[in-house]
């Protein structure tokens, strides 16, 4: 197997074709024609072999005025599934999606933390095994895995590019290993760039220009456009936290100054939250790198629930990521922006409203046009959905494990 399975012309009509199917759940032959674009006669053969490999049937007619009624076509939602996981330092989650997109299995649950790759990606494929059990989903039924973490990365060769979540990560190969262990095909992915993948997933219109900022203990950022998600030259791609929004601000690790990660992180809400020692105490905040998804999240709920100390802490980091989403807005002449990660998992709503406040009254767009903001529907589980979906992109209806 190799880390990257470059799709031949035949796969991706089929790719296509089944995309079609599960967007609009039954449809003829004939709307597949129109919408794809393709010969009927493709259509007819494409969707020949999906039946005759069980992924898809055929379920009653449409109704007709005059002529022959058109034959409906429908997924087979239980025939294929596929694993999305998603690893960093802080926490992991897997989850298990039909050939619908549907979720079938997910679980999250502590990070690598400062264990090294061998170590993490064990106990993944443990955890992955024992769902896929429980689920009942049979083996030979799941297409692959998605592994979705940080960038920048090689996704030709299968490695991360940086010492994160720590130093053992990087150069290791996470692919083949990961493949050894599972026996199954495994693609990389940027964490942000699987959340916009995913996003995209359950929207109709493919031609729509999403923009996604994910913010989990940092903050990235995902683009898709022109029908695929943008990824840059090392996977890397709108890499919107560190974008500066003060060039006289604190120096970041990236060597940038006052950039979008250092004002609204996480790291910067609860640093805040430990200048005021009444308030630490009162949400029995821990401190320290290993707490700040933790510590981050009980500010945010406290924020969410109207303490007002806390609350002023969430709204100036919400502003600050309105301004950097008018950039990106700016930048990529987006339809629509989502916001999805952990970070946003409590105070989601009060991002979203100083989101949308900023798109409405700075936004060049604007004056044309509304570019809308939503809350992923599942900040949490985002990530791992949309590698999980990037699988099922990729390799159904094939389900070959060697
Ligand atoms: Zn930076």
């Amino acid at each position: 197997m190799s880390a990257v399975h470059v799709p031949s012309p035949r796969e991706k009509t089929r790719a296509l074709v089944l995309d079609l199917i599960r967007e609009a759940q039954s449809v003829s032959r004939v709307e597949l024609a129109d919408a794809s674009g393709l010969a009927a006669a493709t259509i007819t053969n494409v969707v020949r072999g999906l039946i005759a490999e069980g992924v898809v049937h055929e379920a009653g007619r449409a109704r007709s005025r005059g002529g022959t009624p058109r034959r409906l076509l429908e997924l087979n939602a239980g025939s294929r599934f596929a694993v999305g996981v998603q690893i960093d330092w802080h926490t992991a989650t897997i989850v298990i999606l039909d050939l619908a997109g549907e979720v079938v299995a997910r679980t999250s649950f502590a990070g690598s933390g400062p264990r090294g790759p061998q170590e993490s990606l064990t106990e993944l494929a443990g955890r992955i095994e024992a769902m896929l059990c429980s689920s009942g989903v049979p083996q030979d039924t799941v297409v692959g895995v998605g592994l979705a973490t940080h960038g920048p990365q090689d996704r030709h060769s299968g490695v991360l590019l940086a010492s994160n979540p720590s130093p053992g990560w990087k150069g290791f190969p996470i692919v083949t290993a990961f493949e050894e262990m599972l026996s199954l095909p495994v693609v990389l992915e940027n964490d942000a760039t699987a959340a916009v993948i995913g996003e995209r997933g359950r929207l109709s219109n493919g031609q729509r220009t999403i923009g996604l900022v994910y913010m989990g203990s940092g903050i990235g950022g995902g683009v898709f456009v022109n029908g695929d998600a943008y990824r840059g030259a090392s996977s890397n791609g709108t890499e919107i936290g560190h974008i500066s929004l003060d060039i006289n601000g604190e120096l970041c690790g990236c060597g940038n100054r006052g950039c979008l990660e250092m004002l609204a992180g996480p790291h910067q809400v609860v640093k805040g939250a430990f200048a005021m020692p009444d308030l630490t105490e009162r949400l029995g905040l821990v401190g320290g790198h290993d707490a700040i998804v933790k510590d981050f999240a009980r500010l945010t709920r406290a924020a969410a629930e109207g303490d007002p100390v806390p609350r002023a802490l969430v709204d100036a980091s919400a502003r600050y990521i309105g301004s950097a989403v008018v950039s990106l807005t700016n930048l990529f002449d987006l339809d629509e922006v989502v916001l999805a990660g952990t970070g946003f998992d409590h105070a989601g709503q009060i991002y979203l409203e100083a989101v949308s406040h900023a798109l409405s009254s700075t936004s060049y767009a604007r004056a044309h046009r509304t570019v809308h903001a939503r809350l992923s529907s599942s900040p949490v589980f985002a990530v791992a959905i949309g590698a999980a979906t990037m699988m099922l992109r990729r390799r159904v209806p094939s389900a070959e494990h060697s």
